[in-house]
């Protein structure tokens, strides 16, 4: 069974507080639901809650190396996004919120559990444990064609990271044809750490519709508790993660296509962190984990790290974009083209999000 609205539990001060906020698939997303109704699902315990909420919470910390008194410090906290229920398992998406203002982005994971003897044991997104708990969840947890998915993610993400790592099968996350502006070149999720991972791109000066869509098919997840921050799983082994959406679908488990819509550039930072001007912050992950961009052809263009994070450049045969420069979205082609169309290149007219201070 699965709850049609969000149970929210806040991490702070102790405190358990519960809010049912919007429909777990809003109207506007690309594809119906596949859950079911939300009559007669059980109402879970505050104390089962509590228990798992707390959980999960150590499962990020311990997958993060981040103490609670790190997090404290720093005003971060651990969000708990408990989207199904079923029986005695749980299953959603959890983040540790960056600190606002900083250089920083949420980062978060996928999370399966299941009570046993009164006790959560929890499985993150990227771990066996998590694999083996979602093959052996129950289907009104986690239906056969998300568990069909995860599998498929697991299977392939060693084929992807290996020979043919160049060969992503993703799109650029706006429309094909459009090109947009590469306002941060490869960084950190989190700013500056390594992988750099990540990359800051903006409709810009009348170009384009400042419309997000799925870098490729798969599953969508709402990873904040305000919205804003979407990952999809893909079955080719890669997940694509988009923040700072505005209008954006709020999906759990949600089917998307390439090109679906997801939300708008903005500067929303439902989870912490820094905007300085609309824009996607875009970022690969591997089995859960972020990757390194470099070396990696995603809409046609290869991207290309610079001496720092946020410098570095985007190649298409022997055209080289830096950063201000346009990139058009050749959708899923992965071989270089010996004659690209000319890009016009404008100097970086507003700091990308985590440069700003
Ligand atoms: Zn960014």
């Amino acid at each position: 069974m699965r709850f049609r609205g969000r149970l929210w539990i806040g991490a702070t001060a102790g405190a358990l507080v519960l809010a049912t906020i919007a429909p777990a698939v809003a109207a506007s997303s690309p594809t119906p639901p596949s859950t079911s109704s939300a009559s007669g699902a059980p109402a879970t315990a505050p104390a089962a809650q509590a228990g798992l909420e707390k959980a999960v919470a150590a499962a990020m910390l311990s997958r993060s190396g981040l103490s609670s008194a790190a997090l404290a410090s720093k005003k971060q906290q651990p969000q708990v996004n408990a989207q199904r229920q079923s029986g005695m398992w749980s299953f959603g998406t959890s983040v540790i919120t960056a600190a606002q203002g900083d250089h920083t982005a949420p980062e978060g994971w996928l999370f399966v559990a299941e009570s046993v003897n009164g006790q959560w044991k929890v499985g993150l997104e990227g771990t066996p444990a998590f694999a083996e708990m979602i093959a052996r969840s129950p289907d009104a947890l986690v239906d056969r064609a998300e568990k069909q998915t995860f599998a498929n993610n697991a299977r392939n993400a060693p084929k992807a990271a290996t020979a043919l790592q160049a060969r992503t099968g993703l799109a650029l996350p706006y429309p094909q044809g459009e090109s947009w502006a590469i306002i941060g070149g490869p960084h950190g999720w989190s700013g500056q750490p390594r992988p750099w991972s990540s990359i800051d791109l903006n409709k810009t000066f009348g170009r384009g519709s400042y419309r997000v869509l799925a870098a490729q098919s798969g599953r969508a997840y709402d990873m904040c508790r305000n919205g804003g921050h979407v990952r999809i799983v893909h079955d080719n082994g890669w997940t694509t993660e988009y923040y700072h959406l505005a209008n954006e679908i709020r999906p759990n488990g949600t089917p998307v296509k390439m090109g679906d819509y997801l939300g708008m550039t903005s500067t929303r930072i439902p989870c912490g962190g820094s905007a300085g001007s609309n824009h996607v912050h875009f970022g690969l992950k591997q089995g859960g984990s972020f990757v390194p961009l470099a070396g990696k052809t995603i809409g046609g263009w290869t991207f290309v790290e610079g001496s720092r994070a946020y410098s570095g450049s985007a190649r298409r045969g022997g055209t080289t974009v830096g950063v201000g420069g346009f990139i058009q979205n050749y959708g899923t082609e992965t071989t270089t083209q010996p004659n690209p169309e000319p890009s016009p290149t404008v100097s970086p007219s507003t700091p990308p999000c985590s440069q700003e201070k």
